[in-house]
């Protein structure tokens, strides 16, 4: 499929119309995706026709919602090159990551970057380990010259964004995990911002965890996925208790199932389930390899735009996935925000849940716009437009 019948996707998306029937300049992808009708249908009959609980009913109807909700993880395995015994459910990205940090046996010390999302912050911290932060490159790049030198035996972590949602800014991923490797420490890839914007195989890329949503996937919120090493999932002891997670269960002593239902406590997400496994197929049916092209022709597009505009700061490699953020001088980011509305453009504004990268950078917020595959030319042109207005409204 090629970058055209990518963007003719976009009536595919009941999402892309505004409020007053005109076509709304969605530039907010990396917040969450909008979603390709085929997903909501599924998701409809899961929650209608098909509706009942998994694992539990003896009757058929149960028995085929369990069949789909296991179908369902097999899909978003093979989605990242992964086994369906290796693919947690959680409630998204944040919850996967607060899996590990919690439950890894050997809580020492976790090497992060500058960059990433306070969800892979916060956990590490709440869990007790010791935190080390390696520095960006002058581009924004997560600086692995620096975490070679700042590993050592004493890290049983590593812990970084496969695709900045700030800079768009791309890991090596490869590089990483040797580095993480060669002192004996585990890889978990942030794969939030990765997953919809290029290929992800997680036997390729040699990491321990990937971390994923499904809503920044063009599928629905509420569910997203764990992926972890056979062995290493064996070796978590289960961190939330309930149904579905257990062998036996006395007052005296509880046995746990296996993963990766020892992670799985509760009735699922099981609708979303179906629509995580639905988007997947969706993404698949038009080839990530022209995502990746259709996204980086819109962001040379933009920064070529934007680059030869002296009152504009670009942040972030030029080579970015599908983000790109920026400063406007003289205008608040949210004012921007709020200006470009007004023209049907929404991008977002603010710190992205990044404040130590906004510390790093200098600046309390940025302007992000971010691309989907979706996105399309005219989109770029409003958004342009829009900054032009703006500065001629706080000259
Ligand atoms: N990591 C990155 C890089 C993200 O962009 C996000 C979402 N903004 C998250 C983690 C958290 O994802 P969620 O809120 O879906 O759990």
């Amino acid at each position: 499929m090629n970058v055209m019948s990518a963007i003719s996707r976009k009536a595919e998306f009941p999402g892309l119309v505004g409020a007053d029937g005109q076509p709304w300049h969605y530039l907010d992808t990396a917040a969450t995706a909008q979603k390709p009708q085929m997903v909501i249908d599924a998701m409809s009959r899961a929650l209608g026709a098909d509706y009942a609980t998994v694992h539990r009913g003896v009757y058929s109807r149960s028995a085929q919602m369990t069949l789909g909700y296991e179908a369902a993880r097999r899909r978003v395995a093979a989605f990242i090159g992964g086994r369906e015994d290796e693919l947690v459910f959680t409630r998204g990205a944040t919850e996967a990551i607060n899996l590990v940090a919690y439950s890894y046996p050997d809580k020492r010390r976790v090497l992060l970057s500058q960059l990433e999302h306070h969800s892979n912050i916060v956990p590490w911290q709440l869990a007790g380990w010791q935190v080390d932060v390696c520095p960006l490159t002058t581009d924004g790049r997560i600086d692995l010259d620096a975490v070679e030198a700042m590993l050592t035996p004493d890290h049983t972590m590593v812990a970084l964004a496969h695709v900045s949602n700030v800079l768009g800014s791309v890991l090596d991923a490869r590089r990483a995990a040797d580095l993480a490797h060669s002192v004996g420490a585990k890889l978990l890839l942030d794969g939030c911002q990765a997953v919809p914007r290029m290929p992800v195989d997680v036997a390729a890329l040699d990491c321990d965890f990937y971390a994923f949503s499904a809503h920044k996937l063009y599928g629905p919120t509420g569910i997203g996925a764990l992926w972890g090493r056979a062995e290493l999932l064996d070796a978590l002891p289960p961190w939330q208790g309930g149904g579905s997670m257990i062998d036996r269960v006395t007052f005296e002593r509880t046995t746990y199932a296996l993963p990766p239902q020892r992670f799985e406590a509760g009735t699922p997400a099981i609708v979303e389930a179906i629509g995580f496994a639905a988007a997947c197929d969706y993404v698949d049916s038009i080839e990530v390899a022209s995502i990746v092209r259709h996204e980086a022709d819109l962001v040379a597009a933009l920064r070529g735009a934007l680059a030869p505009m002296s009152d504009v700061t670009l942040f972030g490699p030029e080579d970015s996935a599908g983000i790109v953020s920026f400063a406007l001088q003289g205008v608040h980011p949210h004012d921007l925000g709020t200006i470009l509305d007004e023209e049907n453009v929404a991008i977002r504004a603010g710190h992205h849940c990044a404040q130590p990268l906004m510390d790093t950078l200098g600046v309390p917020a940025t302007a992000r716009a971010s691309f989907g595959l979706y996105s399309d030319q005219a989109d770029v042109a409003a958004l342009v437009r829009g900054i032009e207005r703006a500065r001629r409204i706080f000259a």
